[in-house]
């Protein structure tokens, strides 16, 4: 059975749609059947990451209301085999939303595939929670910044009341010379999150010039954060891969 990882921060801006869009693609070239699906409805951007803004067209909601299979409903990556993409609804999510056929949807995915990443809106309001009505495990990412792990710290509270027990932190963005100033250590983010550490990914200008470029992180010519995005996605599929010492 395949396995339903959510990707959360609470507040914006942390980096959870690049992370779902380069895991997903770290997995699926390791050789694992992954999908990838935005939650973020009316906000949703995954599909710029995954470059893959053609596909944007099924969404989710088209397979809860059965006007799709789940099969015709995911799209390819035409550049990385094994990856699979599912929108999320551009006007927004119905409050009364079927919750048997959601949850049908994902016993399909577990089904169908190996991997099935959740892009999760921020915030911890009814988005939030339907993004994690079916999680095996949540990774949170943070950056640095106090606001934001102040804000993951309560994120991660949020997600272990919804029921999910397995968590991992992403710290994002990482800037060892800002961090030795204002003298704190990823052990000092890992105790403020309170959730066991998944990766660490620096801060690195070529996501953003892929995204410009319109390439996936994994295949730019530049894979700097690329190679931590793997491990991390290797540590996911329960290989102990050393972590990288940044200084
Ligand atoms: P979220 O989905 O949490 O709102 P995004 O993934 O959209 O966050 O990222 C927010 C911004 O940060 C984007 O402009 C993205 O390109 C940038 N970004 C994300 N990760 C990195 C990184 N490791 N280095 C530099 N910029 C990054
Ligand atoms: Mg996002």
């Amino acid at each position: 059975m395949g396995k339903v990882i959510a990707v959360a921060s609470g507040k914006g801006g942390t980096g959870k749609t690049t992370a779902v869009a380069a895991l997903s693609s770290c997995l699926a070239v390791l050789g694992h059947k992954t999908l990838c699906i935005d939650f973020d409805a009316g906000l949703r951007n995954l599909d710029l990451a995954l470059c893959m803004t053609d596909f944007a067209i099924m969404d989710y909601m088209d397979v809860v209301s059965g006007r799709l299979n789940l099969t015709a409903a995911c799209s390819e990556s035409s550049a990385i085999p094994n990856l699979f993409f599912l929108s999320a609804p551009s006007a927004g999510v119905p409050e009364d939303i079927d919750k048997a056929a959601l949850d049908d949807m994902f016993e399909e995915i577990r089904r169908d595939f190996d991997y099935c990443l959740i892009d999760a809106p921020a915030g911890l309001g009814s988005g939030f929670k339907l993004a994690h009505s079916n999680v095996d495990m949540t990774i949170i990412v943070t950056t640095g910044d106090i606001a934001s792990m102040r804000d993951c710290n309560r994120t991660a509270s949020a997600v272990r009341q919804l029921g999910v027990t397995n968590l991992r932190l992403l710290v994002n963005r990482v800037i060892p010379k800002n961090l030795k100033y204002i003298k704190t250590t990823i052990d000092d983010i890992i105790d403020t999150v309170g959730v066991q550490l998944l990766g660490l990914i620096p801060e690195d200008r070529n996501v953003f010039l892929a995204l410009h470029e319109n390439i996936p992180l994994i295949l730019f010519r530049k894979r700097a954060s690329a190679y931590d995005y793997l491990d991390a996605a290797r540590r996911i599929t329960g290989e102990d891969v050393p972590l990288q010492q940044y200084k």
